[in-house]
């Protein structure tokens, strides 16, 4: 834990003035990766270690639950746990849940619907309207957008077309649908989750005595991402904060992304306006990313068009330089995903951790794809919501054979790791047997997480382990799972990794093919910004030329500088066609003489129902030498080598460099890693040898 002083030490001056401005308004705007959020997180801790204030009365909120798990983690390291740090809508959903009697004449709360897709289909085929799938989503969205920006099913019209919204049908029949779907709800008796959102705001301002005891509980108010904030959320913290004023926001108007969904950077904008006492802070220096990937993201944003262009700031990189971002063609998209994978493994090969990777991409459809690639390379990956992380069925079932071990478990001679994992394995958790990939090794990882953390806490019994579990559940502490993060690039705002992968950006992806107008194309842009403005270090960008093997070619994605065809430098699709031909280059099985499709078939360099002349002692030898090195390395052993690579190596038994490295799975990296130790090994040399010359 950051002793008090420590909070104020890695900040820059303008930081410093942010977190030790005295209570009351605080404006902070500033470009991406400039420190908003440390500025707001060091200035919660700082105000809560001085005893100014108590972290029980703080609410600190932003819009994507990895964004909040992100800020509790920050928070508990500056040791300010307690602080509440939430998403709008899982706040909201609290304070509902808990006054839900007084709110709901001594009911419940009403059930929440998941998705509103169902009833928004009884809805239109009552307005007369035949829909699908499709429309009914997109009628969906309206009726979202119409909610959050507050407007009710008779306003919805005149307010759309001010708004420039293009509705799926004719907006008076999509204000009908939305009046439908009012009534359907509460006839069924459920809400949704804008009415959820509504009912705390009602609670606020129609309840007196609710109202009392929500504002003595929380007085100081954070917004991290305030430019995404809508007016219905905007309305919820106008009554949280009541006559108040203690407020700190915090936002970048480059990094809008949500204003199709209503959200609006004019809040942020004007906050100075309807708060005239208000402090405005403003942060250039980029602290994130390295000179080469803030160059990109000042490329990115310097074309933007518009009223929010207007703000944009020059990001000034602090940072040491790094690698030039790498532009990306394929032919197709299992071909981008396959080496988009290969190079997360050569990565981690590298010493990467894959929790510091993260592979966005625009729709969560482009998510399977990666999925499959990634499980196909043996690399461990995330997609689920940090925030479910203690929802999840296996964590759930872990924790109850973890409480269930607690009256038998050894005392604190046994190490609590070995305890944990004894008592993991009673529900079929085996620690060397992670499985390949797929949800299966999703699962896997999420229980290995809390092996991880039992290892951090040597020492404590299994019970205080147990009970550290139940405290982070309450708090949504979440353990950081070991995977290489899939998400998409809206979820992924304020948070960053060492290397990002943004995948797909052709046109109809990015911009996405429903964007439009003029503002929803700018919007897309900003997605791109915000993309861009993730990565530390290593940024690649790609996309493929079809989305299928042989499918309609797309073109690049018009916001990337590079690849743009109408500026003269653009290595445009001819890369593509360089992909093409490496990818049907042949590979024929050295028995049989058949052409290889198969990825296995293909390193092994055989069918692999042709007999196999593998020298069983040698990869013994091998399997033990990449066994020791994983130790070392502390990485799982398959991102060193394959078993399918080493069972290649013990079949064809390479003497020379040359021979080796056309062993598929073999690339330059690996071959200047690992080549002389496999050679040596082929040679004869045992794994004790090669110890003694590495030591
Ligand atoms: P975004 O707009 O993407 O949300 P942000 O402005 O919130 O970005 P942070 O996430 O707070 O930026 O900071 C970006 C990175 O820079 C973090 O890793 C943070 O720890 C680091 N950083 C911020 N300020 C400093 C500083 N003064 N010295 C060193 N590192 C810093
Ligand atoms: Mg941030």
């Amino acid at each position: 834990m950051a002793d008090s002083s420590d909070i104020l030490a890695g900040l820059d001056p303008e930081q410093a003035s942010a977190v030790t401005a005295p209570a009351g308004p605080l404006c902070i705007l500033a470009g991406a990766g400039t420190g908003k959020t440390r500025a707001i997180t060091h200035r919660i801790a700082h105000r809560v270690r001085s005893g100014a204030v108590r972290a029980r009365h703080v609410l600190a909120v932003t819009f994507t639950a990895r964004a909040a798990a992100e800020m509790r983690a920050r928070l508990g390291q500056l040791g300010a746990d307690g602080v509440q740090a939430r998403t709008f809508h899982s706040a909201a959903l609290r304070q509902v849940r808990y006054f839900a009697p007084r709110l709901f004449n001594g009911r419940e709360m009403p059930e929440l619907l998941d998705s509103k897709a169902r009833l928004v289909g009884l809805a239109a085929t009552r307005a007369g309207l035949k829909t699908d799938r499709a429309a009914a989503r997109d009628l969906a969205s309206e009726i979202e957008w119409a909610k959050a920006s507050l407007v009710e099913p008779d306003d919805y019209a005149v307010t759309a077309a001010k708004a420039l919204r293009e509705p799926p049908f004719d907006a008076a029949k999509v204000g009908q649908v939305y009046a439908h779907y009012e009534r359907i709800k509460r006839a069924q008796g459920v809400i949704d989750f804008e009415d959820m959102i509504r009912a705390a705001i009602w609670a606020l301002e129609e309840h007196e005595d609710v109202a009392a005891q929500i504002r003595s509980q929380y007085r100081h108010f954070v917004v991290d991402e305030y430019q995404d904030v809508n007016p219905m959320q905007q309305r919820l913290l106008d009554a949280w904060l009541g006559d108040r004023d203690d407020v700190t926001v915090v936002g970048d108007a480059s990094q809008t992304i949500y204003s199709f969904t209503g959200a609006s950077a004019a809040y942020l904008v004007d906050f100075k306006r309807r708060h005239p006492d208000a402090r405005v802070v403003r942060l250039v220096r980029d602290y994130r990313s390295t000179p080469q990937v803030v160059g990109l993201a000042n490329a990115v944003i310097s074309r933007a068009r518009g009223d929010l262009a207007k703000l944009r700031l020059e990001l000034v990189g602090q940072r040491k330089p790094g690698p030039e971002p790498t532009v990306r063609v394929f032919a197709d998209e299992p071909e981008e995903a396959a080496a988009v994978a290969a190079r997360c493994a050569d990565l981690i090969a590298a010493g990467t951790p894959p929790r510091e990777i993260a592979v966005l991409f625009r729709v969560n459809a482009q998510s399977e794809v990666y999925q499959e690639a990634l499980a196909e390379a043996g690399v461990p990956y995330v997609v689920h919501d940090a925030e479910r992380f203690f929802d999840r069925a296996e964590i759930r079932q872990a924790m109850v054979a973890l409480r269930a071990a607690t009256r038998t478990a050894p005392g604190r001679e046994t190490a609590l790791v070995d305890v944990v994992v004894h008592a993991l394995e009673g529900v079929g958790w085996r620690p060397d047997a992670a499985p390949a990939g797929g949800a299966m090794r999703e699962r896997w990882e999420a229980v290995a997480a809390l092996v991880a953390l039992a290892e951090g806490m040597p020492g404590h019994s299994l019970e205080e382990f147990t009970e550290e579990l139940s405290r982070r559940a309450a708090l949504q502490h979440v353990p950081t799972v070991d995977g290489v993060t899939l998400s998409s690039l809206h979820s992924a705002k304020g948070l960053e990794w060492d290397a990002v992968f943004l995948v797909g950006l052709a046109e109809g992806t990015l911009p996405v093919i429903h964007a439009r107008t003029p503002d929803a194309v700018e919007e897309e842009r900003r997605l791109l910004y915000v993309g861009v403005t993730r990565a530390r270090h290593t940024l690649w960008l790609s996309y493929a030329a079809a989305r299928s093997p042989g499918g309609r070619v797309r073109r690049p994605c018009r916001f990337l500088p590079a690849l743009d065809p109408s500026r003269p430098a653009a290595p445009a699709p001819k890369g593509a066609v360089a992909g093409r031909v490496k990818r049907v280059m042949a590979v024929s099985c050295r028995v049989c003489g058949t052409g290889l499709v198969n990825g296995v078939d293909r390193k092994l360099g055989r069918c692999s129902t042709c007999p196999s002349d593998l020298d069983e002692e040698l990869l013994g030898r091998l399997v033990d030498w990449r066994a020791r090195l994983a130790g070392v390395q502390k990485v799982p052993p398959f991102v060193i080598f394959t078993d399918v690579t080493l069972a290649a190596i013990a079949e064809r038994r390479p003497a020379r460099r040359e021979e080796l490295a056309v062993i598929a799975g073999i690339g330059p990296r690996k071959l200047g890693l690992y080549g002389d130790d496999v050679l040596a090994l082929v040679g004869g040399a045992t794994v004790e040898d090669l110890a003694e010359v590495d030591g």
